[in-house]
C-alpha cells in the first residue's frame, strides 16, 4: 500500500522558543523526511504560517510575543483546514482544554517521547490528506439546518456558519450513524485518528460537541448526549 501524504517532505512550521527544543524538533522531523521551518516567537510564527505554505504547525503555548493560543486562534481564522499540534507542559490540562478551544487538532506534552510526536503527526498529516482526497458527503438535515459538507457550513435562520473541519467530519459521522448511540472512542478513532484514546481526549470530544451544538442554533438540541455512552443523532 502506498500512502502518498507518507512519502512527499510535508512542509512543517516549528514555533518553539527554546532553541534546544526548536532544534531537537527540526532534526527529527528532517530525519523522518519532512521539510521543517523554525519560527522562535509568536509573531514569527504567526507571519509564516499566514503564508499558506505549511502542510502543519507546531506550536508551543509560552513564546515571546503573542502566545501560542493567540497564534493559534489567528492561524486557525485564515486557514481553517491547516492542522496544528500544541506543545503543552505536563500537567497543563487547562492548557489542553484551551488549546483546543482555539482551533488546534491535537496535542502533546512535554516532555515527549520522538515516537509519541512522530505518532502524532503522521495522524494529522493523514488526516489531512485523506479529507482532501475523500469525496464529501452529500448535503443532510438535522433539526431543520441544512448541512452542506462540500462548503463546510451549516445553513439555519441566523445565516451560513463556517464548521471546521474537524466539526465537519464529527457532524458527518454522526448523520451516517443516525438514530445510532456512536462513542467517544469511536469518534476520537474515526474523527482524530487517535488509536488509544485516554480520559484528557475524551474530553476534547466533549468541548468539540459543545461548539458544534452552539453553531447548530436551533437544531442544537438534535445532538443527544447519551450519559456513559457517547452521542446520538435523533433519528
Ligand atoms: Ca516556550
Amino acid at each position: 500500500m502506498h500512502d502518498s501524504t507518507h512519502s512527499d517532505p510535508m512542509r512543517i512550521l516549528v514555533v518553539e522558543d527554546e532553541p534546544a527544543i526548536q532544534r531537537g524538533l527540526c532534526d527529527v522531523l528532517a530525519y523522518h523526511g519532512h521539510t521543517p521551518t523554525a519560527a522562535s516567537t509568536g509573531e514569527e510564527g504567526l507571519r509564516e504560517g499566514s503564508t499558506g505554505q505549511y502542510d502543519l504547525v507546531l506550536l508551543d503555548i509560552m513564546l515571546p510575543g503573542k502566545s501560542g493560543f493567540e497564534v493559534c486562534e489567528e492561524l486557525r481564522a485564515l486557514w481553517p483546514r491547516l492542522p496544528i499540534l500544541m506543545l503543552t507542559a505536563r500537567g497543563a490540562e487547562e492548557d489542553v482544554v484551551r488549546g483546543f478551544r482555539c482551533g488546534s487538532d491535537d496535542y502533546v506534552t512535554k516532555p515527549f517521547s520522538i515516537a509519541e510526536l512522530m505518532a502524532r503527526v503522521d495522524a494529522l498529516l493523514r488526516r489531512a490528506g485523506r479529507t482532501e482526497r475523500a469525496a464529501p458527503d452529500p448535503p443532510f438535515e438535522i433539526g431543520g439546518v441544512r448541512v452542506e459538507p462540500e462548503r463546510r457550513i451549516a445553513i439555519h435562520e441566523e445565516g451560513e456558519i463556517e464548521l471546521s473541519r474537524r466539526e465537519l467530519e464529527l457532524l458527518s459521522l454522526l448523520a451516517r450513524e443516525r438514530g445510532r448511540i456512536v462513542s467517544r472512542r469511536t469518534l476520537l478513532q474515526e474523527v482524530w485518528g487517535f488509536d488509544r484514546p485516554d480520559r484528557l481526549e475524551t474530553r476534547t470530544v466533549d468541548m468539540h460537541i459543545a461548539k458544534l451544538r452552539k453553531k447548530l442554533g436551533p437544531a442544537r438540541d438534535a445532538i443527544e448526549t447519551v450519559r456513559g455512552e457517547g452521542y446520538r443523532l435523533a433519528g
